[in-house]
């Protein structure tokens, strides 16, 4: 039983980073932004609670979170572990967790906030599968189009500079103290997250003791 927890500024590659994880260890990869995402696209309750403060690049309150979370990671499907991706955010959030879960390691990919907004402002999304794409470094085949499924590419409506600036200043100001938190119980490797996708992977599996990513 693998659990993990990953960090690290928007766009820094979490979510691409933990899929290729938690692919190859059977992991079950719990993001928060997603599940918030799901909920507004599915216009469930807690869609219509998030939406505004989820576009606005807000944190969303932590008596929610914690809620969604707690009852996540109560489905108990992770027969070999978990990742979790964007959460704790804050030290209330880190508190909650650690009270319930011990932690095997926390990967922080580490990027300077030049390279995140270049990245972020490039992110795009397919609205139909959810596949992610960069104008960058992935750019679809045909513009504007998802290579796998055809749907729509959009840019997440938090994806703006507004809502990335908010989004900055919170990780900084909250988020980082968390890094803070972790790396006193010596649970934390740090990734230069600059490199391509794989040599970042590589990398992580190297610090964990983990055997190396097969394409
Ligand atoms: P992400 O996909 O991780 O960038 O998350 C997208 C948005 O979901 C964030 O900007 C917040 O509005 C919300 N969110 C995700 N995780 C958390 C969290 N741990 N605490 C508060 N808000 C969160």
């Amino acid at each position: 039983m693998r659990k993990y927890v990953i960090m690290g500024v928007q766009g820094s590659g979490k979510g691409t980073q933990s899929t290729l994880l938690a692919d190859d260890l059977d992991l079950v990869h719990i993001s928060v932004g997603e599940i918030f995402r799901w909920h507004v696209k599915n216009h469930t309750k807690v869609g219509a609670q998030v939406r505004r403060v989820v576009a606005a690049g807000e944190l969303v309150g932590d008596d929610l979170v914690e809620d969604v979370v707690g009852t996540r990671l109560q489905w108990h499907d992770w027969n070999y572990g978990f990742i979790v991706d964007g959460f704790p955010r804050n030290r209330r959030q880190a508190e909650f967790f650690l009270e319930s879960y011990d932690i095997d390691g926390v990967i922080h990919l580490d990027l300077p906030d030049e390279e995140v907004r270049r990245r972020v402002l490039a992110r795009r999304l397919c609205s139909r599968c959810g596949m992610d794409y960069n104008l960058i470094a992935h750019r679809p085949e045909v513009e504007g189009t998802c290579d796998v499924c055809g749907g729509e590419l959009v840019a997440r409506e938090d994806d703006t500079p507004e809502a990335l600036a908010t989004r900055l200043r919170d990780y900084h100001e909250k988020t980082d103290p968390v890094l803070e938190l972790f790396r006193r119980k010596e649970y934390v490797v740090t990734i230069d997250a600059r490199a391509g996708k794989l040599a970042v992977q590589q990398e992580i599996r190297a610090r964990l003791g983990l055997p190396p990513h097969t394409a």
